[in-house]
């Protein structure tokens, strides 16, 4: 498979362009490149790449996962499959070329709307995936189980036991739709619906495909490996192409899209990039200064704690937060500095303490306090 072009360079877009600009260079080249008006043979693939690249940057929440993890974050699934046929931005091209070529959309349909006898893309699944909070970080694969309709193998998805138990609908000529007329006082009426005999497909089967009993489709239960890419966090969508709901007359299926629900740590806390992190302090080292081991979550961490640090300080532990998915800086690990006081203090320690108390109250040496109460004054 040739390699994927970024999607703001097939739309001749730039990264912070408005949702009009991206309808507008949309639209332009679907219009340029729309296989019934270039006949060059390369206009398909092209057709294909534009609206493929509309679908996502439309969609705010899929530009977003895009912008993150670019082409990972779009199929988990490796992005093998592809773009799996017409879909997505049809209903925008429908209005286009209703008004450009008087209105015949051909065989590209959408699944939701008029009847349409030509293949139907299905619509896309949303469903949640829960991870753990260092597969968050880390990225993983998971093997989720999932149900997908399948275009039976054994008739192509027409139902049929062989081709030529396919035959035209008789009552709408296969057509999908029948013309009612009525006669009302303003003449007569027509109106339009979809076909009792064959539903709106156009088809009748004479003979039913054993394996699929007519249906077209076969579900199965399948083990499908979705990429987790790294520094993935809650509420992103990861797209798995073709494993959502089932086309309709040989139409491919929908996608599945899964969002990710990332479990909570017990320590560490996310915030993007980075990971906050709690840490207790002695009185006497955070006056005196010390070394501590911090844990990250790469594993513990040598951190300088300065003399004289306060509650509530943040140190920073740099780029020991999460991995950047694009091998760009990872974040930092923040770390909250809590003074922690002994309630519990040997006999030794009262004194040494006591001794320390006597020293501040020493005339001449101002202790905290002092300052506190002078502040008043
Ligand atoms: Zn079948
Ligand atoms: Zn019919």
């Amino acid at each position: 498979m040739a390699e994927k072009r970024d999607y703001y360079e097939v739309l001749g877009i730039s990264k912070g362009a408005s949702e009009d600009e991206i309808k507008k260079a949309y639209r332009k080249l679907a219009k340029k490149y729309h296989p019934d008006v270039n006949k060059a043979p390369d206009a398909e693939e092209k057709f294909k790449e534009i609206n493929e690249a509309y679908e996502v940057l439309s969609d705010p929440q899929k530009r977003a996962t895009y912008d993150q993890f670019g082409f990972a974050g779009m199929d988990g699934a490796g992005f093998g499959q592809g773009f799996s046929g017409f879909s997505g931005g049809f209903d925008d091209l429908g209005d286009i070329f209703s008004s450009f070529f008087g209105g015949d959309m051909g065989g590209f349909g959408s699944a939701r709307g008029r009847t349409n006898t030509g293949p139907m893309r299905g619509d896309d699944i949303l469903k949640r995936l829960e991870i753990g909070f260092m597969e968050a970080c880390f990225g993983t694969t998971k093997t989720i189980r999932i149900n997908v309709d399948e275009t039976c193998t054994a008739c192509g998805g027409s139902g049929a036991a062989s081709p030529s138990d396919v035959e035209t609908c008789p009552t709408c000529k296969g057509r999908g739709t029948v013309i009612t007329q009525q006669r009302s006082i303003l003449g007569v009426v027509q109106s339009q619906r979809p076909c009792p005999e064959c539903g709106g497909s156009g088809k009748k089967i004479r003979k039913v495909c054993p394996q699929c009993a007519g249906r077209g489709y076969q579900t199965k239960t399948q083990n499908v490996e979705v990429k987790i890419p790294v520094g993935i966090n809650s509420g992103q969508r990861l797209r798995v192409a073709g494993k959502g709901g089932r086309g309709a007359n040989g139409g491919p299926n929908g996608d599945l899209y899964l969002e990710i629900l990332v479990r909570p740590h017990d320590k560490f806390i996310r915030d993007g990039k980075n990971i906050l992190l709690e840490i207790p302090i002695t009185a006497v080292d955070a006056t005196l200064g010390t070394t501590v081991d911090v844990p990250t979550i790469n594993g513990e961490v040598t951190m300088k704690i300065p003399a004289g640090t306060q509650e509530g300080t943040q140190l920073r532990l740099r780029g020991e937060g999460v991995p950047d998915s694009r091998g760009g800086k990872a974040g930092d690990q923040l770390c909250t500095v809590r003074i922690k006081i002994d309630k519990k203090l040997t006999a030794k320690e009262k004194k040494l303490y006591e001794e320390l108390r006597e020293l501040e109250g020493k005339p001449g040496k101002e202790n905290i306090w002092d300052r506190f109460i002078s502040s008043f004054k």
